[in-house]
């Protein structure tokens, strides 16, 4: 890893700079290396990267006192690792530049979606089902890992019953406002994150945060005839909001198999039935697999190979309506044969008419 600058230069501030002086100073650096104004440019890119995690340290102060008394070893081995937490970053971001820049900061940072309100984040689960139970429907039992409230403190974060107590930088709003010029802008409050109260005695259990992790068997209906990639969106199953926080969404998302037999266009389903070569000559009855059972289906006399049977209602359903099943019927030839059959083929080819092969008489003509 290469050496880390010192935030403090990074941001071009004194050590004793305010928070006002920290955000002017990130405000023009971010609008100058912002990669919609530096397309394609990696150096930009990075140095957009190292602005922003020193702003995300010294805009907190928490963080910045950390990183006074420590240096970046305060941060562990590593260094540290704002990614995990930028959704503060975001938001001032937001505040700071508005909606314009908002969607950049997954691309290059790669990380989730964040949401401004204290509801807890949506949750995607995949999973996959054979295609007989996504054209007849199915149940699920999953086991998901998500965030749900706090036992111990009831979701406020707080040990006992001490309540958290109003924010005294922001008075209780979870926004600041300060004056650049003739405009005033609004921002998150850094020192409560826009929650609008501190806690000052965090519950041991969650440790302050109002969430803890657990596993949830979750019921999923899945209903007949999903198309594959079909996200089920159950609300309010995915992960509790800090501090008590509404409940994301958990989003199912449904992939169907291939199957050996069965394929599937749309609502129609298609199989491939082998016949004998006695039984496409002569007609006869013949047994088609379904997804809803075995049934018979007729041959017609002379049945050529790729003839398309089709069976209707026995597709996939949509609706109140069903697709169709359609049954490709292969004629397939004897690999081998009983010394009683070997002596009737012969017979048969002895009177053998060509008149009969109409493919042939047509071939002969040629050459
Ligand atoms: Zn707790
Ligand atoms: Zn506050």
């Amino acid at each position: 890893m290469a050496e880390k600058r010192d935030y403090y230069e990074v941001l071009g501030v004194n050590k004793n700079a305010t928070l006002d002086e920290i955000k002017k100073a990130y405000r023009e650096l971010a609008l100058k290396y912002h990669p919609d104004r530096n397309p394609g440019n990696k150096e930009a890119e990075e140095k957009f990267k190292e602005v922003t995690e020193a702003y995300e340290v010294l805009s907190d102060p928490e963080k910045r006192k950390t990183y006074d008394q420590f240096g970046h070893a305060g941060f562990g081995p590593q260094g540290f690792d704002w990614r995990q937490d930028f959704g503060r970053v975001r938001m001032d971001f937001s505040d700071l530049f508005g909606d314009f820049f908002s969607d950049f900061f997954s691309d290059i940072f790669g990380t989730q979606e964040v949401h401004r309100e204290n509801r807890g984040e949506d949750v995607e689960m995949r999973i996959s089902i054979p295609l007989r139970d996504a054209v007849e429907g199915t149940e699920r039992t999953i086991n998901v890992s998500v965030y749900e409230k706090c036992h111990v403190c009831d979701g406020t974060g707080s040990r006992g019953k001490k309540a958290a107590i109003e924010c005294l930088q922001c008075h209780g709003t979870g926004k600041v406002v300060y004056q650049q010029g003739f405009i005033s802008i609004g921002q998150t409050c850094p020192r409560c994150k826009g929650q609008g109260t501190v806690i000052t005695d965090p519950c041991i259990n969650c440790r302050g945060y109002g969430r803890v992790r657990a596993m949830h068997k979750i019921n999923v209906k899945i209903p007949a005839g999903i198309e594959s990639g079909t996200s089920l969106r159950l609300r309010g199953m995915g992960n509790a909001g800090l501090r008590g926080g509404g409940r994301g969404d958990l989003y199912v998302t449904v992939f169907v198999e291939e199957d050996e037999f069965f394929k599937r266009k749309g609502t129609d389903l298609y199989c491939e039935v082998p016949i004998t070569v006695t039984t496409a000559v002569l007609g006869g009855e013949i047994e088609i697999p379904t997804l809803k059972g075995k049934v018979r289906a007729k041959v017609s006399p002379g049945t050529q190979d790729g003839t398309i049977l089709r069976l209707r209602n026995l597709g996939v359903p949509r609706g109140s309506t069903r697709g169709n099943l359609f049954a490709i019927l292969r004629v397939v030839l004897p690999k081998t044969l009983s010394r009683e059959e070997k002596r009737l083929w012969e017979q048969l080819k002895s009177i053998e008419d060509e008149k009969n092969y109409p493919e042939i008489l047509k071939y002969r003509s040629r050459l």
